[in-house]
């Protein structure tokens, strides 16, 4: 990256530490054998999942055993859910998600519930928080597993795991949180938190792509997605990806080691950022403000202009971020995320997600927000949607915004 490039979507993915790749390295070029083999090469590369498996159980006071190596977050949640799901016993064929989960949990959701669950999809408040007594009341007899994203991935709220997590004990129900973004900035501990079920990757926080892994609670019952070998305990066939599984535990003990520092470099950085956005006409942040937001996200609506259109302009700036589409820039669905807090189509569609990490600085704070003035203004000024033109260009909103679309 050159120093004139700003790149705030980090909830995204993030640059992989230096640290990180040296502690992968070896297992590419030098320690290379497959932790299955019986030989020296086999052992060596045993003892590293081994203890990657070990440093990963730590950061969460969990048991090593609890703790199975996957290919990202989106496999932890197929696995925990349809896990769960095949293992159901009689008479539990009832979910319970938020209407704010991520693709990889929502998409598992709808899945089973063509294939005979009922699912009840929990709405969240303004801030994107479930209330723990909405989700008492969905409770039923027939419970299985309720699932909720930790640290939202678009507006950064941080669910209240304990609270919720109490409710799903007091009832008998399994509790599975998604926690891709808040592993590594939020305290995660299995000893305080009620939770059974937690979904974490590794290129959220510094480390490479393609690993995760899931803590799978004593006792639970997960059914395998895979038939293979026994590898991970029986429970994820399939040889060890060694170098990634490295990598990830490297990043999470780097992360935790520094959290309290990170975090409140980061909330410097957002906290700025949001201040200053807000400064600009007809703007206003979603997700909640304080403690309880992801340290690196901000999510600011724009109205009257279109997340896409802004997104393109700060690219050409050189200022990378999402926009509020559910997607890639094909596909033209709001985020689920945005309209489950009340958001409408045009509002969600005007709204951008800027998210850091310990790499950014105040200084990029300062330049994306003046890049984004920018083009908020000459965006604003083609607008068909800004209210004051609205007399001028009566009822040809619509097919201005629709035809701009396609031409970008
Ligand atoms: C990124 C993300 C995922 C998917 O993780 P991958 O490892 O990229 O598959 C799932 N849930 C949330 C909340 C995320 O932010």
């Amino acid at each position: 990256m050159d120093n004139k490039t700003i790149y705030f979507d980090n909830m995204d993915s993030t640059q992989m530490l230096e640290p990180v790749f040296d502690a992968m390295k070896p297992y590419f070029m030098e320690k290379f054998g497959n932790p299955a083999s019986l030989h020296q090469f086999g052992l060596d590369a045993e003892d590293a999942v081994t203890e990657s498996r070990e440093k990963i159980a730590g950061l969460l006071r969990a048991n090593p055993e609890e703790i199975v190596f996957s290919g990202s977050a989106t496999e932890s949640n197929n696995s925990a859910i349809f896990g769960v799901a095949h293992e159901a016993p009689k008479g539990k064929h009832h979910l319970i998600v938020s209407k704010v989960e991520h693709h990889a949990v929502l998409n598992v959701m709808k899945l089973l519930a063509k294939k005979g669950f009922e699912v009840t999809f929990l709405n969240v408040n303004r801030e994107g928080f479930v209330d723990p007594d909405d989700l008492k009341k969905a409770i039923r007899p027939d419970t299985l597993l309720f699932s909720v994203v930790h640290g939202n991935h678009v507006i950064g709220t941080v669910q209240d795991l304990k609270a919720l997590g109490g409710v799903c004990r007091d009832s008998g129900v399994l509790f599975h949180t998604d926690a891709a973004q808040s592993f590594g900035k939020t305290p995660i501990n299995v000893q305080e938190l009620p939770v059974d079920l937690i979904s974490m990757n590794a290129h959220k926080m510094h480390g490479p792509k393609g690993v995760g892994a899931l803590y799978i609670r004593k006792g639970v019952k997960v059914g395998r997605l895979m038939e293979g070998g026994p590898q991970e305990n029986n429970r994820r066939p399939g040889t060890e990806n060694v170098p990634a599984i490295v990598g990830m535990a490297k990043a999470a003990e780097i992360s935790i080691e520094n959290l309290e520092k990170d975090n409140a470099y980061m909330i410097k950085l957002r906290d700025r950022l949001i201040g200053k956005m807000l400064e600009i006409p007809d703007t206003h942040l979603n997700g909640p403000r304080g403690e309880n937001r992801m340290p690196n996200n901000a999510n600011i609506t724009f109205l009257y202009i279109e997340g896409e259109a802004i997104l393109m302009h700060l690219s050409m700036r050189g200022v990378y971020v999402s926009s509020g589409s559910a997607c890639s820039s094909i596909a033209l669905m709001p985020s689920n995320v945005l309209t489950a807090i009340g958001l409408k189509h045009e509002e969600a569609h005007g709204s951008i997600r800027f998210s850091f990490s310990k790499l950014n600085t105040l200084d990029e704070v300062d330049r994306a927000v003046d890049h984004m003035k920018a083009v908020a203004e000459q965006l604003r000024a083609m607008s068909a949607f800004v209210p004051s033109k609205h007399s001028e260009i009566t009822g040809a909103g619509q097919t201005f915004y629709k035809k701009k679309k396609n031409e970008l």
